[in-house]
């Protein structure tokens, strides 16, 4: 399977589909390279729309990106805490409750008799963003959510799918981050 578009080229530890849609989600900021794909409406508007998370024929307004962003600072949050770091505070968290009051799900059952959800306000950004919740709440459930995590380092925090049997990855890349945090803290030591 090729990979898809939306996931940033530089994914060493990608997590499995659909989960694979919420790590890049956040990682669409890049701290590396201080990017940041939902700031520009027309970047955004690309982005989320070759996720499957946007489907209005127009860009994002200021306060929809706005929400896109907290709610993924949200979720990185979150993925500090699956990493070992502290548990998300309650502020962290507001955005995502923002859009789970804002948004809602509607069943459909289709031809064949699957049953599916489509989030809903259509045409809104919560729509998109209730949809990642609903991974989120489906990796929850199946033991995967743990595993995704956001790296040691707290001026990358990329995430990143941690696939180790013991589950105690901590960087998004043992020869830059890892070794970069482990000198700084050697260093701190000597001190
Ligand atoms: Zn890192």
């Amino acid at each position: 399977m090729s990979t898809p578009s939306w996931v940033p080229d530089q994914e060493t530890k990608p997590a499995p589909m659909p989960l694979l849609l919420v790590q890049s989600f956040v990682n669409t900021w890049d701290g590396d390279h201080g990017s940041d794909l939902l700031l520009d409406p027309a970047a955004a508007r690309d982005w989320l729309t070759r996720a499957g998370l946007w489907s209005a024929d127009r860009a994002p307004d200021p306060a929809e990106l706005d929400l896109a962003r907290r709610v993924r600072e949200g979720i990185r949050a979150i993925l500090v805490a699956n990493g070992g770091g502290p548990q998300p505070a309650p502020d962290n968290l507001e955005a995502m409750q923002a859009v789970a009051q804002a948004s809602w799900l509607a069943p459909r059952v289709g031809p064949s008799g699957q049953v599916s959800l489509r989030a809903e306000p259509a045409g809104r950004v919560e729509a998109g963003l209730l949809a990642l919740l609903l991974v989120i709440r489906d990796a929850q459930r199946d033991g995967t959510w743990q595993r995704l995590k956001a790296c040691g380092n707290p001026d990358c925090r990329w995430a990143f799918y941690d696939r180790s049997h013991s589950r105690v990855g901590a960087w998004c890349d043992m020869a830059t981050c890892g070794n970069r945090i482990k000198n700084r803290r050697l260093r701190q030591r000597q001190r």
